[in-house]
């Protein structure tokens, strides 16, 4: 079978072929948008986030009949499309749970104790001062999380090590880890008004598009921080920075941007001739976050650990090689 890999490093390519010995593997290091003819007779392409698959891009690839992404989440791939067409989709559940919890306590920590301000001030003008610098303590405050599965269960845990209460939201709420790790649930509106940090870990879908937005940001106790980890669409851009310059948020650490492919590549977004209005607007408002001195943003770097890498490879040749036997795993819904 002709396999196409899109986005992948030199140290992929060698454990992909040795596990896919026998099949026609073509590999290219930039995303599907910039994919060549040697790929357009794939039946199976394994892309990664930064390559959005819609109706236009299936059409590049007329033999396609399964896609099996390199990440979680699958919000990248238009699942309707798929389905028209009767491709199926895998995903790699649970390969970095630790990993982006770990990175969302970073985030944390970098805004409660302004560990980027500190190191930044040495840096770039060797200046020993305290000032501004000072933080607050995680014991004792209250951490919000939204969104309790794998890896918010994770954050859990790292909390509750940190001394902290927790408080979570999710729409299917377990209550058996709620007992185990010692949290409770609570609804949106009160997890708002009652966390010193919201950190969000729920998948992006139509239940939690804009789930923090410009109705509910008053809930949320002032002087609070938030972390999204998660996908940028969960928060409303807009809100979020009505909220910093309110002064209800004290900061954010966003790992995830809403629009974050076209930011990454606005060259690309702006020779697509008419912008949609809405997008301009994010893409603006995402610009004045980055300018925020309380605003930490991060490249959707969270996954990024060598450990997770090899998990989501390791996870997708099994998700491959499933389907060339005939069988499948991991097939997202
Ligand atoms: P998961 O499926 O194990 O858990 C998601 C939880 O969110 C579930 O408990 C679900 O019930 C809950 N949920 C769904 N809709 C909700 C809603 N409307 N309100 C509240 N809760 C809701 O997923 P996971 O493995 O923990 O991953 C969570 C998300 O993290 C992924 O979907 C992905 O988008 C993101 N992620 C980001 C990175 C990164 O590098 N930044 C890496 C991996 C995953």
């Amino acid at each position: 079978m002709k396999i196409a890999f899109f986005e992948v490093e030199g140290w992929e390519e060698k454990i992909v072929r040795g596990t896919l010995a026998g099949q026609d593997v073509v590999f290219s290091a930039g995303k599907i948008s910039d994919a060549g003819t040697e790929t357009q007779d794939a039946e199976i392409i394994s892309p990664f986030i930064d390559s959005p698959i819609n109706k236009e891009t299936l059409a590049r690839f007329p033999n396609l009949k399964f896609i099996a992404t390199r990440s979680t989440g699958f919000d990248h791939i238009d699942l309707h499309a798929c389905k028209e067409r009767g491709i199926l989709v895998s995903n790699v559940p649970g390969y970095g749970n630790n990993t982006v919890a770990e990175f969302a306590f970073g985030l944390i920590l970098s805004l409660t104790r302004k560990i980027y301000k500190a190191i930044d001030r040495i840096k770039e003008a060797e200046n020993f001062s305290l000032d501004g610098l000072r933080g607050i303590d995680l014991k004792g405050r209250t951490i919000g999380i939204i969104g309790t599965g794998r890896i918010g269960k994770e954050a859990i845990k790292i909390a509750k090590g940190f001394g902290m209460n927790v408080v979570a939201y999710d729409l299917q709420p377990n209550e058996t880890s709620a007992n185990v790790l010692g949290f409770s649930y609570a609804p949106l509106e009160e997890l708002l008004e009652q966390s010193d940090v919201i950190s969000i870990h729920a998948p992006l879908n139509e239940s939690t598009l804009h789930l923090i937005n410009s109705k509910n940001i008053i809930f949320i106790k002032r002087g609070a921080y938030l972390v999204n980890t998660a996908r940028g669409g969960i928060v409303e851009t807009g809100a979020l920075l009505t909220a910093l310059r309110d002064g209800i948020l004290a900061g954010a650490g966003l790992d995830v941007l809403e629009e974050e492919g076209d930011i990454k590549d606005e060259m690309k977004f702006l020779s697509k001739g008419s912008a949609d209005a809405e997008k301009l607007q994010v893409m603006l408002q995402s610009h004045a976050l980055m300018n925020m001195e309380n605003v930490l943003i991060t490249p959707h770097n969270a996954f990024n650990s060598q450990e997770a890498l090899e998990r989501i490879l390791t996870a997708t040749l099994e998700n491959v090689s499933a389907f060339v036997g005939g069988k499948s795993q991991n097939l997202v819904p």
